[in-house]
């Protein structure tokens, strides 16, 4: 190889080659190879390992999560209710053994992040607080083509406080021909029409397109207009280096069972911007885990606020459900946001090489090109909505997923995927096409 791989990491657009021998090459000077070893890969009948590309939908399972839930089922069983002090990690605090991690991956102060619920109902509690329309500002700005999770929420908020999601929902859509966002385009919208926004609330980075946004720029014109700005950050939690307390974002939600590996329907998390806490004029639907921890079982009658992300907690800590993200977020403490983009940038940008490399007439990427507006999926759009296609490589042992109308979404992850699952799945796909 002519390229050593620590130099191809400070290349703007780095030169690959479209070997095998190559790829298994990248793989050998990756730093983070031995990761992959941490994760189950799920297995084909023949017992040959998927290739798996899915972990933007549901990220694999750390080795270590059977361990930990043997502990929290053993301490129940020895226990009781007593676990809450006496389980080797005590139930009483668990969310607090999140804290550290997640600010860290989220760009946050520990005080600004708390881990609880799902994501869709920590959507619904942040705008609760952060969404509170009036006759003359009542917009929410969205991306078209948001998750329809995100939508509904929407609109169902919209709704709830009297007003109509078609003249109070503005969706973002791409120039004619075009398939992402321009930044310029989405400023001006909210500049155009900023005195009637009362929330700009886009996903991070989109779950169809790959496309990052530029939050901070978002951020900054959506205050000046005076509106409140949060964002989704499902996609982006653990695949992009978010700074939400320097960039001042308002609030956000994401899951933790995509990039961060915590596993089905687990728990998720929120971020709320300091400016906002300990704030007693903020409306929020309250409940006994968000209440001042001294006071928290004198069982008085009124609520006092933890001055944290977690006075929006409502019910005590779901242990099973957040176990496993334990097991994930130690890897992620040891090798840090910096280590995964940069290796993400390689290893996407080695999938981009090769797919530009078939030169078919049949897919075309709608991913942002430039590494700064995507993470680390593709979007791989298929001529005339041909699912035959996605049927095909599916058939051949890849993992990937399909969205209506005609996209493909590949995501290698930094963590566990390799420079060799990228180079097999093209070959794959090549051999389909
Ligand atoms: C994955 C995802 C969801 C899923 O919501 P849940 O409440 O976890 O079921 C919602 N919104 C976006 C943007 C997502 O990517």
């Amino acid at each position: 190889m002519k390229i050593h791989y620590k130099d191809l990491l400070h290349m703007e657009n780095p030169l690959f080659e479209n070997t095998l021998a190559y790829a298994q090459q990248l793989d050998q000077q990756d730093e983070l190879r031995e990761y992959r070893e941490q994760f189950y890969i799920p297995t084909q009948k023949n017992g040959k390992p998927y290739c798996y590309l899915c972990g933007n939908s549901l990220g694999l399972q750390p080795k270590k999560v059977e361990e930990l839930m043997l502990e929290e089922l053993a301490d129940w069983k020895k226990h009781g209710v007593e676990g809450h002090f006496e389980a080797k990690r005590a139930w009483l605090p668990y969310h607090e053994f999140f804290t550290k991690n997640i600010a860290q991956i989220m760009g946050a102060k520990e005080s600004e992040v708390v881990v609880m619920n799902t994501l869709t109902t920590n959507l619904h509690l942040m705008m609760v607080s952060f969404y509170r329309p009036t006759d003359k500002r009542h917009k929410i700005v969205v991306e078209k083509g948001a998750f329809p999770s995100d939508k509904y929420a929407v609109d169902s908020q919209i709704r709830f406080h009297g007003y109509d999601p078609s003249t109070a929902l503005i969706q973002l859509a791409p120039r004619a021909g075009e398939e992402t966002l321009r930044t310029e385009d989405i400023l001006q919208v909210i500049a155009d029409q900023g005195d009637e926004i009362a929330l700009i609330m886009i996903g991070g980075v989109n779950y169809y397109t790959g496309q990052y946004f530029d939050l901070e720029k978002i951020t900054q014109k959506g205050h000046e207009v005076g509106a409140m700005v949060g964002f989704d950050l499902a996609h982006a939690a653990g695949n992009v280096a978010v700074q939400l307390h320097d960039w001042n974002v308002d609030f956000a939600v994401w899951c933790h069972y995509k990039y961060l590996n915590a596993g089905p329907g687990s728990i998720a998390g929120a971020f709320v911007h300091e400016q906002h806490l300990g704030k007693t004029d903020i409306p929020r639907f309250e409940g006994w885990w968000g209440n001042d921890k001294d006071t928290r079982f004198l069982m008085q009658d009124k609520f006092q606020p933890i001055p944290t992300a977690e006075a929006w907690q409502l019910s005590n800590a779901p242990v099973f459900s957040m176990t496993p993200l334990l097991a994930s977020l130690q890897l992620h403490a040891e090798i840090g946001m910096k280590k995964l983009t940069n290796k993400s940038k390689l290893l996407t940008g080695f999938l981009e090489f090769l797919l530009l490399e078939l030169k078919s007439e049949r897919i075309r990427i709608i991913t942002p090109t430039n590494h700064q507006d995507r993470g680390c999926q593709l979007s791989i759009q298929v001529k005339n909505s041909d699912k035959a296609l996605f049927d095909a490589i599916t058939a051949k042992g890849v993992i990937a997923d399909w969205r209506e109308p005609d996209v493909i979404r590949i995501a290698p992850v930094p963590m566990y995927n390799s420079f060799e699952d990228v180079y097999n799945f093209v070959s794959i796909l090549k051999d389909c096409l």
